[in-house]
């Protein structure tokens, strides 16, 4: 049986995203209710993981953004959704960049402190040459 049978015609309006607060990714209006608990889950999930002065207190979500018509401004909520969650990136304690806590795992793996990736921008340090 491999006929799929496609369900019942649907008007298909673009459903409205939403970022995430937490992980600054972009959901349906609907999957953000049920996603934003379990990011907030791994966020502190991954909090934990952390040395404890690099703990962080739970990320707070934004108000949304009231339009002149009373409407929430969804582009406008959006914004300050992902400018928040850009906000929650870690620096990296070995080269000072930001990352996502479950992304500097995997940049810490090439990145360690005999070993540091290299630094884009300023470069604080002297030179060592040899
Ligand atoms: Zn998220
Ligand atoms: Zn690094």
């Amino acid at each position: 049986m491999n006929n799929f049978t496609p369900g019942p015609p649907r008007a298909r309006q673009p459903a409205p995203t939403v970022f995430c607060y937490i992980c600054g990714r972009q959901f349906g209006s609907k999957s953000i209710g049920i996603h934003e608990p379990q990011c907030l889950k791994k966020w502190h999930a991954e909090n934990e993981k952390l040395p404890k002065s690099k703990r962080r207190a739970e990320p707070v979500k934004p108000d949304a953004v009231i339009a002149h018509d009373g409407k929430v401004d969804v582009e406008a909520t959006n914004e300050v959704l992902w400018k928040n969650s850009q906000g929650l990136m870690v620096e990296c304690e070995h080269c000072g960049r930001k990352f996502k806590e479950d992304r500097l795992e995997v940049h810490q793996r090439s990145c360690t402190s005999d070993n540091p990736a290299k630094r884009v921008g300023r470069d604080r340090s002297k030179s060592q040459k040899r």
